[in-house]
């Protein structure tokens, strides 16, 4: 009786270095793919599909999209700090995309940048 299946392997396709959005530095991190792989009595054998990539940072081990890859500090910045409208000079949240006081929207909104588009 042949015994086969699949199973999902991970698997390191490059070290690099990023600006960990944890660590808020630049440090060193891996890209792993994710990637399914056929098996004969349970041993992988060969890939089959690709699940998914993924970046690892090597100082915090946090997992992020290969999205993170292209963000800069000033991105991470953006994101994460409190940003002061331009209208009413009040600092809002990093998560608000309205200042709190006036309503009016955020002009340099880090998520309308076009890295984000696929
Ligand atoms: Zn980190
Ligand atoms: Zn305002």
């Amino acid at each position: 009786m042949i015994i086969w299946g699949s199973t999902s392997k991970e698997s390191t396709v490059d070290s690099t270095t990023f600006f960990c959005p944890n660590c808020r530095d630049e440090v060193d991190c891996d890209q792993i793919r994710v990637s399914r792989y056929f098996t004969l009595y349970f041993i992988p054998l060969f890939p089959v599909a690709t699940l998914g990539e993924y970046v690892r940072c090597d100082e915090c081990s946090g997992e992020f999209d290969t999205k993170v890859l292209k963000l800069t500090k000033r991105h991470i910045d953006a994101m994460t700090k409190p940003w002061k409208c331009g209208e009413c000079g009040n600092s809002n949240d990093a998560s608000q995309k309205r200042c709190v006081n006036c309503r009016c929207f955020r002009e340099d909104d880090p998520a309308d940048d076009s890295i984000f588009e696929e």
